[in-house]
């Protein structure tokens, strides 16, 4: 649907999209990921033709847009502000593209209802936008940008000024939405866990490029890079040094773990040039209580740090004979004590779970 061929931007000096290739499939939702600055907001506008590009090609259903102006692209645009207009009525803000439409008013009232039955604001038409909720003016401007049927829809940050209770719950109308119009949607965000429960796939953008492109569960388990792994959700990292390795495994020695072995589809695509390290996410580590033994193999250490989440406990913990604490998420069980700072306790963990980076 979307082809990006070696775009590059600068801003006078700036270099801010250094040749990003990539292509978003027909009816996929596809999330731009990064923190302030990487230039995901820059690469949403070359599509929607807010911005021209410097060198390279961004190509829509094939045809190349370099000549095509924003308002002949067959997408639209959401914004973080909701950009809507407080003196006008709902109704009268989601017709607003259709201005110039030639068909009757009739026939164009029907289209507004419509779309704002889409959006959950059935009957909601008279009402004046300036007395709707924030969540409610972010589903005026998804109906008025729906109302002209774009085979695109690009939303830079849309739910970035929401409550979090209320963004939680637009996300999952947004994805509802999406599956059931089949429209391709393009999401810029910073938030990580937002991509993750949205996208089909991630485009992790780091300093104007993509640094990994994939599904949510692939970036998850298989972060190409330390700085990836680190971006998306929490990684613990430990030294490792590589005593061995063929075609079917490496062998490492891990202060505080011992002496492992991975299989190469554990090892980061990407290497980082310095010294080796091993990663794993704080779920795949099990505390181990009292008389409760490790299917696979374990680690003695301390409690350094206890985080109570309700659902939820984050431990710190000391392995011995390492110096920076791992994280480990237990979910909490019902009669199951929440252990105490300073409590010796033995870790459970899997060299499966494990990603080498090198
Ligand atoms: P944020 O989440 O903060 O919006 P972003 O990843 O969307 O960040 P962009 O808005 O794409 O980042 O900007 C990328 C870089 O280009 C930034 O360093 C920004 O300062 C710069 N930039 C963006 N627009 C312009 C402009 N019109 N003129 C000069 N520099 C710009």
């Amino acid at each position: 649907m979307i082809e990006f061929r070696e775009v590059q931007k600068y801003y006078g000096d700036y270099h801010a999209l250094r040749g990003i290739s990539a292509e978003i499939r027909a009816g996929e939702f596809f999330s731009l990921l990064g923190p302030s600055g990487c230039g995901k907001t820059t690469l949403l506008r070359t599509i929607a033709g807010f911005e021209d590009i410097s060198s390279g090609a961004v190509l829509i259903d094939g045809k190349d847009m370099s000549n095509v102006p924003a308002n002949k692209r067959p997408t639209n645009m959401v914004f973080q502000s909701y950009a809507i207009f407080p003196h006008l009525t709902v109704a009268e803000n989601v017709g607003f593209g259709l201005r110039r439409d030639p068909r009757s008013s009739a026939e164009k009232a029907r289209a507004v209802e419509e779309a704002l039955e889409l959006v959950g604001l059935k009957g909601y038409g008279p009402r004046a936008a300036h007395a709707m909720s924030g969540g409610q003016r972010q589903r005026v401007a998804l109906a008025r940008a729906l109302i002209l049927k774009p085979k695109v829809l690009l939303l830079d940050e849309p739910m970035s000024a929401l409550d979090k209770k209320i963004r939680e719950q637009m996300q999952v109308e947004l994805i509802k939405l999406q599956r059931e119009l089949g429209i391709t949607f393009v999401l810029v965000t910073h938030d990580q866990e937002e991509a993750l429960v949205m996208s089909d796939r991630i485009a992790v953008m780091f300093d104007g490029e993509i640094a990994q492109l994939a599904d949510p569960e692939t970036l998850y388990r298989h972060p190409n890079s330390r700085r990836v792994a680190n971006f998306i959700g929490v990684m613990n990292f430990l030294p490792a040094r590589v005593t061995a390795e063929s075609d079917s495994h490496v062998a490492l020695e891990v202060p505080g773990l011992g002496p492992l072995e991975v299989t190469p589809d554990q090892v980061a695509a990407q290497t980082s040039g310095g010294e080796a390290t091993v990663g794993f996410r704080p779920e795949t580590l099990t505390l181990l209580y009292e008389g409760q033994t490790a299917s696979d193999r374990e680690a003695p250490g301390v409690i350094d740090e206890v985080v109570y989440y309700g659902d939820m406990t984050y431990y710190d913990i000391r392995l011995d004979g390492v110096s920076a604490p791992v994280r480990i998420s237990m979910r909490n069980v019902f009669g199951r004590p929440v252990l105490d700072v300073g409590s010796r306790i033995r870790v459970a963990w899997s060299p499966g779970a494990l990603v080498l980076f090198r």
